[in-house]
């Protein structure tokens, strides 16, 4: 079986070229991260594990197996969720490992059909790094929900004669804008009350067009916090989902943009609100190590980049929370972790602690909060059957909390959390809501 242009002998050459074997090696098979693994645990097969998938590397590597579909497969499966690093006594370092091995797949996959070959070019060239399409695509995807379009389209299920995944995913569509956050506050919001800090606000580029409320909220939060909030024009995508799926060139190509934007900007913290591009933006200095003329820049944006909680919970003022609405006292809240701001930010503990604040009495910890939900960035498009899977074990927990309110600290998390309250036909007793829309109805002021 033939993955790869050029046959799996020039496949094998890259990674051969791409992986670092020194991580490979340094993995001595303990199995300890094993049962953190979502699709491990989904299957309970070894090479669905992160000890199988770094034996398949290595072995491909290696010249013991050809690197054929069924590699190319178990790489795609992982979540890239990271959930294994913290499990890790070696401290082998996973997540790079499988972006290395996914952009050498990437580079010799013949598996695309011709139409993922088509969207994931729209996506992540024409799409993604242009902030100012994003913004048109906001502003027709509000026009297809007002204008009646999407009555129609679900009339007809034209969309899930394309797909029923895609159709699943229509039903959750936000509210978009074609206005993003400059367009409404500008590019400086002065801090409320006695200064703490300068912050740059990192404003994501779907975040911007999807969520421009929640991106809203959060600078508010941050004015009110003490902060100086300053939100660079040109910065642009993080690169997350390019380097997840082995476009890594352009994923650095972004990087560097970031880069120059917010040292251009003067600030103190780099604040983002969704996990997914904070795991990436902390990295940008792994992302350009083999840069060296971009080694000190890249270090500065990294060690500044801060979730949204962590700030709020260790910097500026703290904020008072009202208590929850009479009608709403027995309410419950409960919050399901952002993968990559729990594994790869070290954040997991800073929204528990201001939800505990917001919430009191009423926070709840659902079981296995810290495992994935399925959403993992386009996962929930491309590997659809083991993402539902893992959705719905996850609202098992969910409905086992017997909550009001599932908050969230990442886009892709919280449109799995509704879609899951959708499937599950909870829509009027539960809401999925971002951390910082929770908080900020809250705000004493
Ligand atoms: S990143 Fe997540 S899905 Fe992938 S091997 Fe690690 S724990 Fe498993
Ligand atoms: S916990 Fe670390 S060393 Fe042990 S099998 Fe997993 S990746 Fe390898």
């Amino acid at each position: 079986m033939s993955v790869a242009k050029g046959g799996t002998a020039a496949l094998r050459e890259t990674l051969q070229a791409k992986l670092d074997y020194e991580q490979l090696t340094n993995c001595m098979r303990c199995g300890f991260c094993l049962p953190a693994c979502p699709t491990f645990k989904e299957t309970g097969v070894e090479a669905e594990s992160p000890r199988g998938r770094i034996s398949l590397m290595k072995a491909a590597v290696d010249g013991l197996m050809e690197p054929n579909v069924m590699f190319e497969e178990q790489m795609n499966h992982c979540l890239g969720c990271r959930a294994c690093e913290p499990a890790c006594p070696a401290d082998v370092k996973y997540g790079q490992l499988i972006e290395q091995a996914r952009e050498a797949v990437e580079l010799h996959t013949t598996q695309h059909r011709w139409w993922v070959k088509g969207v994931r070019k729209a996506v992540f060239k024409q799409l993604f790094p242009h902030q100012h399409r994003m913004r048109l695509l906001g502003a027709a995807m509000n026009v297809y929900k007002k204008s009646g379009v999407q009555t129609l389209i679900r009339k007809t299920n034209a969309v899930g004669m394309f797909s029923s995944q895609l159709a699943s995913m229509e039903r959750i569509l936000p509210d978009a804008s074609g206005k993003g956050i400059v367009e409404i506050m500008g590019t400086r919001v002065a801090a409320k009350g006695e200064k703490h800090g300068t912050v740059g606000m990192f404003r994501g580029c779907l975040m911007d067009v999807m969520f421009t409320e929640t991106n809203r909220k959060t600078v508010e939060l941050l004015s009110e916090a003490g902060f100086d909030v300053v939100i660079p024009e040109a910065q642009n995508c993080c690169g997350a989902l390019h380097a997840h799926s082995g476009e890594k060139e352009q994923a650095k190509e972004l990087a560097k943009h970031n880069i120059r934007a917010f040292q251009e900007a003067g600030v103190d913290f780099i604040v983002s609100n969704a996990g997914g591009c904070g795991a990436i933006l902390v990295e940008y200095d792994h992302l350009l190590h083999e840069e060296p003329e971009w080694h000190d820049q890249a270090i500065w944006f990294a060690k500044r980049v801060k979730d949204i909680s962590t700030i709020l919970a260790e910097k500026g003022r703290p904020l008072q929370y009202a208590a929850l609405p009479q009608d709403q006292g027995t309410a419950r809240v409960t919050y399901q972790d952002s993968c990559h701001l729990r594994n790869v930010m070290k954040g997991g503990q800073a929204p528990r602690q201001l939800l505990q604040q917001a919430a009191g009495g009423a926070y709840v910890e659902m079981k296995d909060a810290g495992s994935c939900c399925g959403s993992a960035g386009i996962y929930n498009m491309t590997q659809p059957e083991m993402s539902n899977q893992i959705l719905e074990h996850k609202m098992e927990n969910v409905n086992a909390a017997g909550v009001r309110y599932v908050v969230t600290s990442n886009p892709g998390c919280h449109l799995q959390m509704k879609l899951g309250i959708e499937k599950h036909g909870c829509s009027g007793q539960m809401e999925a809501l971002h951390i910082a829309d929770f908080l900020y109805d809250r705000l004493v002021r």
